[in-house]
């Protein structure tokens, strides 16, 4: 369903991802780890391309979705977006109502849906129906942070995704809120292939099923999570998740 094959991306003259090939599966949360700069923000976004909208940014190899590149000419950027939703790692909803920000996207995307059950599902999924169901008209910006950042996912599912990337979704979350949404993220990959960047490597542990580490633009290691965190093959990996690393 998503693949990326031989990946390798550029700033200007400076490499920032070297020739990585990895398939993520359906049903299923991967997590992406490494210390900063090494290039996980850089990869996540280039999956669908967010980093179009960086000048300087420059893509090597295939991230092949549903049978096609993403990068082919003629592609449908905004089509492909839908399918592959983002949230990102402060909460940016828009200064509208809650209810809005579940119908904006699939309003300006011209899909046809029932606004009060693409609302009230959407805002299931993401397990907060409960919290907001009584001031639906209000604004998304008074919602507390972790409540912010579930109307992001609730908005990203709205738009009937497949995939789901998550840019460190937590980082600026309480550990309740951040408790929360790791909950979430345990519900939803029943339904969607997610891929998750996180700083937190007890988050990785927690929430994902595959693990990849990155180091300098390389992917290091990549295997089931339990393997990465326990017996991981190279000694980087090991310096790393020991905390060796600094
Ligand atoms: P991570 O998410 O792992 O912290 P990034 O993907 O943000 O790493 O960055 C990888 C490398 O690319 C870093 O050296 C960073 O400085 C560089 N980089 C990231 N974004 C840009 C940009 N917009 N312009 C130039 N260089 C960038
Ligand atoms: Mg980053």
């Amino acid at each position: 369903m998503l693949s990326i094959e031989n990946l390798s991306i550029f700033y200007g003259e400076k490499q920032a991802v070297f020739n990585i090939s990895s398939e993520y599966k359906d049903k299923s949360v991967t997590a992406i780890i490494g210390p900063s700069g090494c290039g996980k923000s850089t990869l996540l976004r280039s999956i669908n391309r967010m980093n179009d909208f960086i000048p300087t940014c420059r893509v090597e190899g295939k991230v092949i979705f549903e049978g096609s590149d993403v990068y082919r000419p003629g592609t449908d950027v905004a089509k492909m977006r839908r399918q592959v939703g983002m949230v990102f790692q402060k909460p940016n909803p828009f200064p509208k109502s809650i209810y809005d920000n579940i119908t904006w996207g699939p309003k300006v995307n011209g899909m046809k849906f029932n606004s009060d059950e693409l609302v009230e599902s959407s805002l299931k999924k993401a397990a907060l129906w409960d919290e907001v169901k009584d001031r639906l008209k209000s604004s998304a910006l008074a919602l507390s942070g972790g409540q912010q950042q579930r109307l992001c996912i609730a908005r990203a599912v709205a738009m009937s995704p497949k995939v789901i990337l998550m840019d460190e979704p937590c980082s600026a979350l309480d550990p309740r809120s951040t408790a929360k949404v790791e909950d979430l993220i345990g519900e939803l990959k029943a339904n969607y292939n997610i891929i998750i960047v996180t700083h937190n490597m007890q988050q990785a542990a927690r929430v994902s099923d595959r693990t990849q580490f990155f180091l300098n633009g390389y992917l290091i290691e990549d295997n089931d999570t339990k393997t990465v965190f326990t017996k991981p093959s190279k000694k980087e990996t090991e310096d790393y998740i020991t905390g060796r690393f600094g």
